[in-house]
Parts: structure tokens; sequence; C-alpha cells
């Protein structure tokens, strides 16, 4: 999709740190950590929200989850624990419109924060 950032990132266009990438997802360094891990993993293909899958996406997701979680292996923090969030719409904190899983370790994470 023209004039999606992540689409664009997806291609290449835009650089990022990248730390996996394959025919289905990529995943990089966000650009402003909230944790000292703190990955997102795409798809390659747009999809606006997790309240946009369907099922012809499950397989995809299944595999954005697997990424994830070997991630947090190569990260070093799946023995201390993790969070893997997505955000949906206006009210969930999303801020970019294409489908995205936030992979957050390496502190305590409390929830309410402050
Ligand atoms: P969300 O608020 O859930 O939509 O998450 C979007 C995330 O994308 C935020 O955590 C941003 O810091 C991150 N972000 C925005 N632009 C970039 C970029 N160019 N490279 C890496 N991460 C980015
Ligand atoms: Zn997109």
């Amino acid at each position: 999709m023209s004039d999606c950032l992540f689409c664009a990132i997806a291609a290449g266009d835009i650089s990022t740190d990248r730390l996996h990438e394959d025919e289905h997802v990529v995943a990089f360094r966000d650009i402003n950590p909230q944790a000292p891990t703190h990955v997102l993993v795409i798809p390659r293909e747009h999809v606006a929200s997790a309240a946009e899958l369907t099922s012809d996406h499950d397989a995809l997701w299944a595999h954005m989850l697997h990424v994830a979680q070997q991630l947090a292996r190569s990260e070093g923090i799946d023995s201390s624990g993790f969070r893997i969030v997505t955000n949906i719409g206006h009210d969930g904190g999303q801020t970019v419109n294409h489908l995205h899983l936030h992979l957050l370790g390496g502190r305590p994470m409390h929830w309410p924060p402050g």
C-alpha cells in the first residue's frame, strides 16, 4: 500500500535495524524503544491491524507469533519473560496502521505503567 510506513520498511525503502526477514514477515528494532529489547514484527502483506485479520491470515498470524518467540530467545529474554502486544485503533494506541507485534523485554513490565 502506498503511503504506509511499514510497507515501505518491508520493501526496504526505509532502513531499519533488521533482525529477521523471510517471505512473509520482517522484524526490526523499534526506533523509540520502550524497553531494552523492543522489536516490531510485521507482515509483508498490508493488513491494517489485528482487527482486520480473517481466517485466511491464520498461518500468517501464527508465524508472526513464532518469529516473536524466536526473537525473544535470540535476544536472551525468554527465561526472564517478555511481553507481546498489538495495538488496535485510536484508543488502543495504534499509531501506524499496518499490523505489528511489539516484542518487549529486558526489564520488568508493569501494568498500568507509571
Ligand atoms: P504503535 O503505536 O503500536 O502503532 O507502534 C508503532 C511503533 O512504530 C512505535 O513504537 C514507533 O516507535 C515505531 N516506529 C515508527 N517509525 C519507525 C521506524 N522508522 N523504524 C522503527 N520503528 C518505528
Ligand atoms: Zn502497510
